[in-house]
């Protein structure tokens, strides 16, 4: 088992099971993400034979920075994993700090049309680990600590739940990386049933919904996930899980030109989230030289925006980072693996 994925309460876990004292979890953990040793013979405070079958247990085996671009206010990492296969991360820099957005699966299948990530359907999940070691790679490579984390790579998060769980739980850890939940968003296309079950997590995450459409008709277009789960059904559970967790939702919504951001789209989203407690968040389109999706003139992202906001909806506009160095989703390893 590669140690980078390994919740404290899991490693606990493990040193009662070899009987020994579960607060050397603890000892553990801040070797690993307060000091940064890579190795057990490095932690002092531990005892030669323990370090011996700590050794024999676990691995520090890092997947690779393959490649990196950047630009002013952002940076691209490439990773090629163990079995070669290859994701993204991509740092960016805030006025409010670091952010990274790591990815969640090699592949994906959820088959959006406009997406790049989703051209090569999902070959497999990413464990914990591989998706903590994207963080500790570029923490190391910039030699500083990031404040936030978004989990809006390649992959459906919510389709790798409990590796996607682990990994928050760590990078949350006090003695982990640290990183406070409300600074963790995790962005998913609308699966239901795992909506649902992360609404009983008591988390203090973020969730944001890749929605893209307002109606059915719409979406199950341009999104295949919507013929499996509607959109009635998709608001009322955005609306069990504001209720549950008291936390706003974030509407993500891209802008296609000529697809979804005709004005009367705008009119029927602002009904459809009327009183919930949401703000949309509208994404300029990132084109791909692959698919045939354009972005929206900046000339209709302001006249959507504004109905919404006339319409009492809180609204944004994303700011944009990548679009130069091929930060959209996927774009960097679709170009090293030649798809
Ligand atoms: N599967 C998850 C997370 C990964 S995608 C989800 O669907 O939310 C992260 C976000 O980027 C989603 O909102 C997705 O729809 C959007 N996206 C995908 N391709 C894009 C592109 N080329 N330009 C802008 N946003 C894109």
């Amino acid at each position: 088992m590669n140690i980078y994925g390994i919740k404290r309460s899991d490693l606990e876990q493990y040193f009662i099971d070899i009987n020994e004292k579960k607060f050397k979890a603890l000892q553990v953990f801040e070797w690993l993400y307060t000091h940064r040793v890579d190795s057990f013979y490095k932690m002092t405070n531990i005892k030669k034979e323990l370090q011996e079958r700590l050794d024999k247990d676990f691995s520090f085996d890092m997947i690779k920075i393959a490649k990196k671009q950047e630009d002013k206010l952002v940076k691209k990492y490439l990773f090629k994993l163990f079995d070669g296969n290859f994701v993204e991360a991509v740092l960016m820099q805030h006025d409010y700090g670091l952010s990274v957005c790591v990815s969640s699966e090699v592949g994906c299948n959820m088959s959006c049309a406009f997406c790049e990530s989703g051209r090569l359907k999902k070959v497999r999940n990413l464990g914990a680990y591989e998706m903590v070691e994207q963080i500790l790679l570029i923490e190391k490579d910039i030699n500083k600590r990031i404040s936030s984390v978004v989990i809006m790579g390649i992959g459906e998060p919510l389709d790798n739940y409990d590796n996607v769980l682990d990994f928050i739980k760590i990078i949350n850890d006090a003695k982990g990386i640290a990183i406070g939940a409300r600074h963790i968003t995790l962005s998913t296309c609308g699966i239901i049933p795992k909506i649902k079950e992360l609404a009983n997590e008591t988390l203090q995450i973020n969730l944001a919904l890749s929605l893209h459409a307002p109606n059915d008709e719409l979406r199950s277009r341009i999104m295949p996930i919507n013929r499996s789960y509607k959109l009635n059904e998709l608001i009322d559970t955005i609306n069990e899980y504001i209720l549950k967790t008291n936390r706003r939702v974030t509407i993500e919504y891209v802008m296609l030109g000529e697809v979804n951001d005709k004005e009367e789209y705008a009119k029927e989203l602002a009904s459809l989230l009327k009183g919930m407690n949401v703000y949309v968040n509208l994404i300029p389109y990132n084109e791909t030289n692959h698919l045939e999706f354009k972005r929206s003139s900046k000339d209709q992202i302001m006249k959507f925006y504004d109905i919404l906001k006339k319409n009492g909806i809180n609204v944004t506009i994303r700011k944009e980072f990548g679009s130069k160095i091929d930060a959209a989703c996927g774009q960097l390893r679709s170009k090293e693996v030649e798809l």
